[in-house]
């Protein structure tokens, strides 16, 4: 009986290996299609540019198949060849307390997939980005990087994994509303932490310095009801010359965040537009939206964990030989992964409706309307993006809707 399980998991995980090559093959088949700049965007690049944001996209095209197929055999390998199963016996050996051992579980796997991404990183940052004139970084920055982030999260997800753990085994029938509890409240205070605490470990956070584009955006922001002292510039340029803009936190902790790169390259009216998409998002509560759609599917997680945890079926799935609350976690997040990898476009719907929601509220709160228009292709044509990706790859992998929709959108094409 534990073969159909077997082959129903190992069938659905190669399909969605070779759904996302297909769908990877099939937009970069579509890029080619277009060996010069595509219509609406003909004036806007060079096509000597062009040229370049097509080997940018192959390069990583090329990189994405060598990674994907690493990383889907390793994982095959480490739950089919009994690699997982083995770690866990000999856990079972070394540490009796089930909650610890489930802490040390949890390291190593982390460990072990951390390991695994080190040669990807390195090589997407310092052969692709840097042949491609975007990378800053410097080895002894990564190393920086690497170890800042591996002491913060080994210092908020310990706790996390070891309440869970606890409360699992220790809460009786309904521990799920329980950890779900817990789980949602450190996920709120996380939200609160993190744009005061963690992001500035990593990069300088500046108020915007007096001049124009402040006079500009303090007029923009008290005309959307938003506080200018809650937008930031940070020093993005010491790691990359991509620029972006990004919202944070929640509450009193809420940040704006241009990168500085976005602040040399744009001008005035086009930063206003970006400011603008952002405090849209905002206005329009897609953060909130956002904490209550992950909240709920975290909910259903923890439910179907309950069920599912004391199922022999979740681990001969598996090939693993005990069960163990720890165990049936990792075990159904990864059938829950994976269900969910098919699902991406349901999220990509919503996700596309709210920076379209974003879009509009900028359109309507900016004095030129033509600057969106500008601003957003010379971000697409700056950071060398794929300016006509195929529609059901977008769909599948894109948070944004492609340039193009985007901008049809809002009827500005
Ligand atoms: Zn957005």
């Amino acid at each position: 009986m534990e073969h159909i399980f077997i082959y129903t998991f190992v069938i659905l995980y190669i399909l969605n290996f070779f759904l996302d090559l297909f769908l990877s093959r099939l937009n970069i088949k579509h890029l080619l299609k277009y060996p010069d700049p595509p219509k609406p965007f003909q004036e806007f690049i060079e096509a000597e540019k062009y040229q370049k944001s097509i080997r940018y996209s192959m390069s990583y095209y090329r990189f994405h198949l060598f990674s994907g197929t690493v990383s889907a055999v390793l994982f095959l390998l480490f739950v089919y060849a009994g690699w997982m199963n083995a770690i866990d016996l000999k856990l079972y050996e070394i540490v009796p307390d089930e909650t610890w051992r489930g802490i040390c579980f949890f390291f190593i796997l982390s460990f072990l997939s951390y390991l695994v991404g080190i040669p990807f990183g390195l090589y997407s940052t310092f052969v692709i980005e840097e042949k491609f004139g975007f990378n800053r970084e410097t080895l002894s920055l990564w190393f920086k990087d690497q170890v800042k982030g591996i002491l913060v999260s080994s210092l908020f997800m310990l706790p996390l994994s070891y309440a869970i753990l606890y409360f699992m085994s220790s809460t009786g029938a309904y521990w799920w509303v329980y950890v779900w509890c817990l789980f949602f409240l450190y996920n709120l205070i996380l939200l609160q932490i993190y744009p005061i605490f963690i992001a500035p470990l990593f990069n300088k956070f500046s108020p915007l310095e007096q001049g124009e584009l402040r006079t500009k955006l303090e007029e923009l922001a008290q005309r959307m009801k938003f506080s200018i002292a809650n937008i930031y510039v940070i020093d993005a340029t010491k790691r990359s010359t991509h620029s972006n803009a990004y919202f944070t936190g929640f509450g009193k902790t809420k940040r704006l965040v241009l990168y500085d790169s976005l602040i040399k390259e744009f001008s005035t009216d086009e930063i206003a537009c970006v400011v603008a998409h952002e405090i849209g998002h905002y206005q329009k509560k897609h953060i909130l939206k956002h904490i209550i759609l992950s909240q709920s599917t975290a909910l259903l997680f923890f439910y179907l964990l309950s069920i599912a945890l004391n199922h022999p079926y979740l681990y001969k799935t598996f090939l693993v030989a005990n069960q163990s609350t720890y165990m049936g976690l990792i075990l159904l997040s990864f059938i829950v992964s994976l269900v969910l990898s098919f699902f991406s476009p349901a999220f990509n719907f919503f996700s596309w409706k709210h920076e379209t929601e974003a879009d509009q509220c900028s359109l309507d709160a900016i004095e030129k309307k033509d600057a969106f228009r500008t601003m957003l292709i010379k971000l697409h044509v700056q950071n060398l993006s794929n300016l006509v990706p195929h529609p059901l790859y977008a769909r599948f992998n894109y948070s944004h809707p492609p340039i193009k929709e985007r901008l049809e959108r809002v009827g500005l094409l």
